[in-house]
């Protein structure tokens, strides 16, 4: 009898426990995409940088029987899936540790300009692209991380196809052919509209064959932070995710690895 009794305590506590894990209200994402590219020895850097270096320790069991691995790492700010910090292209702007959290997280939307950029590998996205959007989602881009899907991404990580050229050093930054935001475009969206911060999958914001950099300086200008090799934007919706973006917390960065992870509701 008594056992019988107890069934239903237990299967209270355990509601009560269940309850206490997810308070009301609380949603858990469905689902969680990684737009993070992994460092390693494919890791696409700069023409003229050199690429991620992991420095082995040694890896194994210790004279005192435990096992242990710690190795050491060197590599630029600006590579893989990184952040751009303002400074970067803007003197006396933010570093790295100095943007502002709220810039960082929040809803993404995804501009698909993926067959425009099928047809033209040095297409520059424009207004007109980022109006677009706005018609199709009948709101405007306003305190939202923009997320431009160039379709580029597919390439990762053949240097060749994602870069335009595998060769390195100075001069191979004149062969460079990827798409990117239009310099026309990044002023509208500073001057029209107000973003949280923007993203590429592609190795930079300004197109491969920029001589100015004129996108990343207008944006860079405001304060608007820019993440580049942005991985899996054929895996989020145009509207609705959203978007944690933490980059590696360097001091005096002007910019860092970046994990970059989107979560969505369904
Ligand atoms: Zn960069």
């Amino acid at each position: 009898m008594q056992r019988i009794a107890s069934l239903p305590a237990l299967s209270l506590v355990l509601c009560t426990l269940a309850a206490t894990a997810q308070q009301p209200g609380h949603r858990p994402p469905h689902r969680i995409v990684d737009l993070t590219h992994p460092f390693n020895q494919r890791t696409v850097y700069w023409p003229t940088e050199t690429g991620f270096q992991l420095l082995r320790g040694n890896n194994g069991v210790t004279e005192k029987g435990y096992y242990y691995a710690a190795n050491r790492f060197a590599a630029a700010e600006h590579g893989g899936t990184h952040v751009d910090a303002p400074i970067h292209f803007y003197a006396n702007r933010q570093t790295v540790a100095q943007i502002p959290l709220q810039r960082l997280v929040g809803e993404a939307v995804v501009v698909d300009v993926s067959k425009a950029c099928a047809k033209d590998r040095d297409y520059q996205i424009g207004v007109g692209d980022l109006r677009r959007w706005e018609e199709q989602h009948e709101r405007q881009l306003v305190d939202v991380i923009v997320l431009l899907y160039t379709g580029h991404g597919r390439h990762w990580p053949n240097r060749e196809r994602y870069l335009g050229t595998a060769e390195t050093g100075p001069e191979a930054v004149a062969k460079l052919h990827f798409p990117g935001l239009a310099p026309e475009a990044a002023k509208w969206l500073v001057e029209h509209r107000s973003i949280k911060s923007i993203g590429i999958d592609t190795p930079s914001i300004d197109y491969g064959q920029s001589q100015q950099f004129n996108s990343h300086v207008t944006l860079f200008q405001h304060n608007v932070p820019a993440f580049e090799n942005v991985a899996n934007l054929h895996l989020l919706p145009t509207a609705g995710a959203t978007v944690v973006a933490l980059p590696m917390k360097i001091g005096e960065g002007s910019g860092a690895p970046l994990r970059i992870i989107a979560m969505l509701s369904e």
